[in-house]
């Protein structure tokens, strides 16, 4: 008799539902890990801001924008047709370089193939659930349509207090460190206030008036990052309010928006890294979030604040999360 042929395990509904997984289960911030472990928080830390990345990206971007793309505060005093319309149009060739660039480099010119791609699916869903009843023509109507203005208004909002003295402004001469730090504090506190946002729109009377549109995209690209309803662009940047309080540059503002808007398009590309010659040259999609566009009721945060870690909601990506998440489900219907 032959020896018996080792058993290979037929790959699960989870695992087919993916072209590709990342190898290790997803980690959050070590940060609020106990006890604390500072050589993972160093090196979280070092990934997130001490190599080229969305985070450098962006503060290169807000401090140029300040410098030369954006009225002066003596001229935001004045709530103005001119200066706010300038902000626009300048905010709406910003999202159109990022997730149109990333749309057509990822997704029509295909550069890296399915290479590092988390859904085999392709990004040309038509239907009824869609406006225009086709996916990207939806995406690209609520992004530029309410997207662009809610980001508009807040930073018009923002800037003018500011001019006027009614919000606290913060000085690099004065606050060196304190300026530097804020950059890193935004980001947690980003991921903070979008949990809590991300759990009433999840509440199902706002789910079927607001998150729903955003959730039309089961598969994602980087259009899907920032498609939202007016209500929930409305709630989502509201966590630029923190300035009211909290002192800052009008290049921490800048900053904010830009990151809330900008990297709603890298997170939501569809792959999880950007390739040149299939060497990784920048992180942009999670499969964090992309799990939480296919299965709904999980991953309600992003990995910056570990809240869905604390209430139950956290699926790290492997099969024995999967199974966790599917017995949990069972549990609500019995
Ligand atoms: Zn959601
Ligand atoms: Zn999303």
């Amino acid at each position: 008799m032959s020896e018996k042929t080792p058993k290979v395990s037929k790959p699960t509904r989870f695992e087919q539902q993916w072209q590709y997984r990342p190898a290790e289960p997803i980690r959050t911030s070590p940060l609020f890990e106990l006890p604390l472990n500072i050589k993972s928080i160093v090196l979280w830390i070092a990934n997130r801001w001490f190599v080229f990345g969305e985070n450098v990206i962006v503060v290169g971007l807000a401090v140029l924008t300040w410098f030369y793309l954006q009225p002066p505060l003596e001229q935001t005093q004045q709530l103005e047709f001119g200066w706010i319309a300038k902000m626009y149009v300048r905010n709406f060739v910003l999202i159109c370089l990022v997730a149109g660039g990333l749309h057509y480099l990822l997704h029509v010119r295909k550069s890296q193939g399915e290479k590092l791609k988390f859904d085999p699916r392709e990004l040309k869903d038509k239907g009824k659930k869609y406006s225009f009843n086709n996916q990207l023509r939806d995406n690209i109507f609520w992004t530029l349509a309410s997207g662009v203005f809610f980001w508009t208004a807040y930073e018009a909002l923002m800037l003018w207090s500011m001019a006027n003295g009614y919000v606290p402004k913060l000085l690099w001469s004065e606050h060196p460190i304190w300026f530097v730090l804020l950059f890193f504090l935004s980001n947690l506190w980003i991921s903070f206030h979008f949990y809590w946002i991300h759990r009433f729109l999840h509440w199902p009377p706002m789910y079927k008036l607001a998150h729903a549109l955003h959730h039309r995209n089961t598969n994602i690209g980087p259009w899907s990052g920032f498609s939202m309803h007016p209500i929930e662009h409305l709630l989502f940047l509201s966590s630029v309010l923190i300035h009211w309080i909290v002192a800052a540059h009008p290049i921490h503002i800048i900053y904010h928006l830009q990151h809330q808007a900008l990297t709603a398009a890298t997170s939501h590309a569809g792959f999880e890294n950007f390739l040149i010659k299939d060497k990784q040259r920048l992180a942009l999609g999670n499969f964090h979030h992309q799990m939480h566009h296919r299965y709904f009721d999980c991953n309600y945060g992003n990995l910056e604040v570990p809240w869905d870690k604390l209430f139950g909601s956290f699926h790290d990506g492997t099969n024995g999360s999967h199974e966790e998440f599917l017995s949990q489900r069972r549990k609500r219907l019995v």
